[in-house]
């Protein structure tokens, strides 16, 4: 395997940064996960626009403009021959003495790895469904940014593998699902409407989420646009998550309630093929 290192492409197990990166310091940095399917990335233009806004909250300098970045990102794919996998990039804030505050005339680090995924996995996972835990939500105010500052996510996740989950769903203080600690949460409810959360603050904007909405858009599939309780996720007809790594992805069980008959429910298995035509008209 290939990584850019910061101007470099190096064997993987060579590819290493500095222990004063403000990344390995403070989190102080930003990300992005893209799917590739057939060679090609999906929505490229979506996570280059989520990437600049987080690098601007964050007011970290883009490492170099959009078009060179897409171009080893490019070049990351081919070098590691993936076909489908993903591309991880993350650019953090850069190398200095370690002191809080901004530091000046730094420049920002760049890191990119490609790695391979398997369809079949992946179609084999979604055709048994996934058990999905709630835990609270014990993240800050600005989960629209992309940040590598990911404990909570770390334990939320943590927390659903010791209870062989594959998901856990975050619950706000009022009671509310926000998201996944790595997807977006998404549920059918009784009259067979589908919804999800509105983007905000308290969530990151999922570009999974956006084109499967656009994409039910398209096709005249009703949706509602709200926050939902855990009652009402417990008592769902149909549950199911979306990320760039597990696209539609099928939730026959939350917490200890069986969802449906405990099979994927059939919204959520013709809008995980919705996805996958998607995926394979753009790619
Ligand atoms: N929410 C969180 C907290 C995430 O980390 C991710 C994955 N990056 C998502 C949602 C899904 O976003 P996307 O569809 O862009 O992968």
């Amino acid at each position: 395997r290939i990584a850019y290192v910061n101007g470099q492409y190096l064997p993987h197990r060579h590819a290493s940064i500095h222990i004063e990166d403000r990344g390995y310091q403070f989190a102080d940095g930003v990300y992005e996960v893209v799917t590739i399917v057939n060679g090609k990335m999906i929505d490229e233009e979506g996570h280059m626009e989520r990437l600049w806004r987080s690098l601007g909250e964050l007011q970290i300098d883009a490492p170099m403009k959009a078009g060179p970045l897409k171009m080893i990102m490019r070049e990351v794919v081919r070098r590691n021959g993936v076909v489908n996998g993903i591309i991880y990039l993350q650019i953090t804030r850069g190398v200095a003495p370690r002191d809080h505050p901004f530091p000046k005339n730094t420049t920002p680090a760049l890191v990119m790895t490609a790695k391979r995924l398997s369809m079949d996995k992946s179609e084999r996972t979604a055709q048994a469904g996934v058990n999905v835990v709630t835990v609270p939500d014990i993240r800050w105010d600005r989960c629209d940014i992309k940040s590598v500052s990911l404990l909570p996510n770390v334990l939320a996740k943590q927390a659903a593998k010791d209870k062989n989950a594959y998901e856990a769903f975050q619950v706000d203080k009022n009671g509310m699902v926000t998201e996944g600690s790595s997807t977006n949460a998404w549920i059918v409810n009784q009259d067979g409407k589908v919804i999800t959360r509105p983007t905000s603050n308290e969530i990151l904007a999922g570009i999974t989420r956006a084109s499967l909405l656009r994409e039910l858009e398209k096709k005249g599939v009703e949706f509602e646009l709200r926050s939902f309780t855990v009652e009402e996720l417990h008592n769902a007809r149909e549950v199911f998550l979306t990320s760039s790594t597990s696209y539609v992805l099928p939730v026959v069980k939350v917490d200890e309630h069986v969802i449906g008959n405990g099979n994927p429910g059939s919204i959520s298995v013709t809008l995980r093929q919705i996805y996958r035509d998607f995926m394979e008209d753009a790619s």
